[in-house]
């Protein structure tokens, strides 16, 4: 379920959005002013943002601004009022990926959502090994694996089975090739061996681990990671 932060200071407006998005799936993480937007943005992580230009305390573009420098690179969308294009230009300087006028249609809002989230599975998100998904974690340089904060105990096996999944992002996999790329030719493993595997690494990664959300089984292919 792709997390988002909605940092907006219209109550009608935030309980409309909240409603919507978690209505198509989305998990909403709802803050009224800036500072507290900011705050929630540094101590979780989120797939997208989407943040109002108008905030009390600190306005969107100072915080989409702090936030890269922070080196948060979480795709935000931009809310803005009618008539302010100078908006955009100066929100998408600043680091917004898109930015919508209000009022909008919300299902302008979730085509545009989707269309980020999509951009942002298909790029590498981070030369250093660095991956984050939801409440998910990965510093695979660094050897740590993180849930909800809390670090996660893998086997090695286990490590290299979810490394090479997540750097194949969306991508079908076959057993024989994990077999191969994993664990390397050994003729005494059979393609038993990568389901259960994937059967540990779904207990410990998954919300609920009976109908994963990231390691997802290709029946009769293989298996897929969904960023
Ligand atoms: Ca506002």
């Amino acid at each position: 379920m792709p997390r988002i932060l909605l940092v907006e200071d219209e109550p009608g407006l935030v309980l409309t959005l909240t409603d919507r998005l978690t209505a198509e799936g989305y998990d909403v993480t709802p803050a009224t002013d800036g500072e507290q937007g900011f705050r929630a943005g540094l101590e979780q992580v989120f797939d997208l943002m989407i943040l109002d230009v108008m905030l009390p305390k600190k306005n969107g573009f100072d915080l989409v601004r702090d936030f890269r420098q922070k080196g948060i690179e979480t795709p935000v969308l931009m809310l803005t009022a009618r008539g302010q294009v100078v908006d955009k230009v100066v929100g998408l300087k600043l680091g917004a990926d898109d930015y919508l006028t209000k009022p909008f249609d919300m299902m302008e809002l979730t085509a545009r959502l989707e269309v980020l989230l999509r951009r942002r599975n298909s790029q590498p998100q981070d030369g250093d090994g660095v991956f984050q998904f939801g409440s998910l974690y990965f510093n695979f340089k660094k050897g740590q694996i993180r849930k909800s904060g809390k670090p996660v105990e893998l086997t090695a096996q286990e490590f290299r089975l979810l490394q090479y999944l997540v750097t194949h992002p969306g991508l079908v996999i076959s057993r024989d090739e994990l077999l191969k790329e994993v664990w390397g030719l050994d003729a005494s493993l059979t393609t038993r061996t990568v389901d259960v595997h994937m059967s540990w690494l779904r207990q410990k990664l998954e919300e609920n681990p009976k109908f994963p959300a990231r390691i997802l089984t290709v029946h009769g292919l293989g298996y897929r990671w969904e960023g």
